[in-house]
């Protein structure tokens, strides 16, 4: 079993309950466990700022797919909740975006997917999630506990648990 480490975003429809019904499906599709599962925040667009703030979030599951299965079935599972790659900007607004930031210490470099993910480090909207469920984890030689010394976080909220 890998450990993998993955991150939502969406700023589209009720991106929360969106999220909680999308890891059920992550978990299911995948037959993974879920290990860890962050708080849900509120964040300041990024690199597209005119649009609606996203929510983000991040999670750990267990699972024995290789990384390219797991990649095929997160973008089935974005596109069963709403998501139109087809008709989208770049970083513009999604109902759902699930990428892999790290699959055991893997590393991949290929057009379809590299890991760990190559903007995971400049992004407090990943690493204020991903430090409160692996704070110390090697991420390629950093950790996301080291990694938010180096980025601003403001405007970034974490959100109660929901009812
Ligand atoms: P960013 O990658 O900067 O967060 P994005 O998530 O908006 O941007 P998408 O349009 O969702 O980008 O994905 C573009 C492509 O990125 C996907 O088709 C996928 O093949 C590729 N990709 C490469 N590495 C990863 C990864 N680690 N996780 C998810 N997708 C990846
Ligand atoms: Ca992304
Ligand atoms: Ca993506």
């Amino acid at each position: 079993m890998a450990s993998v480490l993955i991150a939502l975003g969406g700023n589209v429809g009720d991106v929360r309950a969106t999220f909680k019904s999308a890891i059920s499906h992550i978990c299911g599709a995948t037959q993974a466990v879920l290990v860890a599962r962050s708080s849900d925040y509120r964040t300041p667009p990024w690199g597209e700022e005119d649009q609606p703030p996203f929510i983000n979030a991040c999670i750990e599951i267990e699972t024995s797919l290789d990384p390219m299965a797991l990649l095929f079935t997160l973008h089935r599972i974005e596109k069963k909740f709403g998501r139109d790659r087809a008709n989208e900007k770049r970083w513009g607004p999604r109902t759902l975006d699930l990428d892999i930031l790290a699959y055991d210490n893997g590393t991949i470099h290929t057009p379809e997917l590299t890991l760990p993910h190559p903007r995971l480090f400049e992004r407090a909207f990943v690493l204020v999630p991903l430090a409160e469920i692996a704070p110390n984890r090697d991420i390629g030689g950093r950790t996301p506990h080291q990694a938010l010394a180096g980025v601003p976080t403001q405007g970034i909220e974490r959100l109660g648990d929901l009812a």
